[in-house]
């Protein structure tokens, strides 16, 4: 397979790729609350979808728990940048925790429409992936009156109360095609139905899909960097193999197998929101090792979102120690 996977090659490298604003927030509160508080500081769930980014912070003092019940009485908890259901932010306030929230302002966008809609009285689908942190906690804004639709299929069974009083909202990081035809379905058979204000697909996601499918149309092979359980680059993934090229997800180099360059000319490379971007680096290096290697960029624009942090820590770095 050396051999083979020897020569000369093209990398295309998508651009936006890897960290988001939203996931660069998440860590820095996570760095900010070590320094602040000191270690250890608790996290509930990865603070973001990545296996480095969360083995990084463990070394440096982070705590990661699935449940609130593993912090002790009187801690400080980090909540990952999914967000968290309502019913644990009762369970943090009867456990006297002091709560750092790391969600994504964009996944907090969905949560206020969540409570708007349901508040008024409609029947809520939520379009999304059941079992993902994200969708648990959308759907704890209003257990029971919020129903979770995950494919177009789904939609010919679904019944309502009242037709004329439905809504529709999405997952931040669901494949673009893919929502657009349960969005479609809905409409079909509820004429009536409202969705969003803005789009629930975040700009990160949009941007990533549209830049891998700028490479996927010009590579025979393209590499997501990302984590299993990392929705959105698993999207990146799916879109990019829609569009006809061979396509891996990859924790990081290690993970790259030969004989998939097996008489590859042109690599694209993407990575996921929750990925960092020196994984890309030292991916785009190891290709370079294997022969003369010409690497281009293909953006599809540049990013210039950025997210304050959230209210506590600002507090707290602008008071000296
Ligand atoms: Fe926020 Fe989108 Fe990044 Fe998720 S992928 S953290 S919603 S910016």
């Amino acid at each position: 397979a050396w051999a083979a996977a020897v020569g000369r090659r093209t990398v295309l490298l998508a651009e936006p790729r890897a960290f988001c604003a939203g996931v660069e927030r998440a860590i820095e509160v996570v760095e900010r609350a070590l320094e602040v508080h000191g270690a250890p500081v608790y996290v509930r769930k990865q603070i973001v979808h990545n296996s480095h980014v969360v083995a990084d912070l463990a070394a440096r003092g982070a705590v990661f728990v699935e449940e609130l019940d593993e912090v002790p009485a009187g801690a400080t908890v980090v909540f990952s940048a999914h967000g968290v259901a309502p019913a644990v932010w009762d369970q943090a306030g009867t456990r006297e925790l002091s709560v750092i929230d790391a969600t994504c302002p964009l996944v907090e966008k969905v949560h206020a429409e969540a409570r708007r809609f349901t508040t008024r009285g409609d029947t809520v689908f939520l379009i999304g992936h059941a079992g993902h942190e994200e969708v648990d906690g959308t759907l704890g804004e209003a257990p029971g009156r919020i129903r979770l639709v995950q494919s177009a299929a789904e939609v010919d069974s679904l019944e309502v109360d009242d037709p004329e009083r439905v809504t529709y909202l999405m997952q931040t990081t669901l494949a673009l095609d893919e929502a657009a035809e349960v969005v479609d379905a809905l409409r079909d058979r509820f004429p009536a139905i409202v969705g969003p204000g803005s789009a629930d697909i975040c700009y990160a996601t949009s941007n990533r899909q549209n830049a891998v499918r700028k490479v996927a149309a010009a590579a025979q092979l393209v590499l997501v960097v990302g984590s299993a359980n990392s929705a959105n680059s698993v999207r990146l993934v799916q879109v990019s193999q829609r569009d006809g090229a061979a396509s891996h997800l990859v924790e990081n180099v290690g993970d790259v197998r030969l004989a998939w360059l097996d008489g590859v000319e042109t690599v694209g490379i993407s990575a996921g929101a929750s990925a960092p971007p020196s994984l890309v680096e030292e991916l785009t290096e190891a290709l370079s090792g294997l022969g003369r290697t010409e690497v281009s960029v293909r953006s599809v624009g540049r990013e210039t979102v950025a997210f304050h942090l959230p209210k506590e820590l600002r507090r707290a770095a602008a008071t000296p120690s």
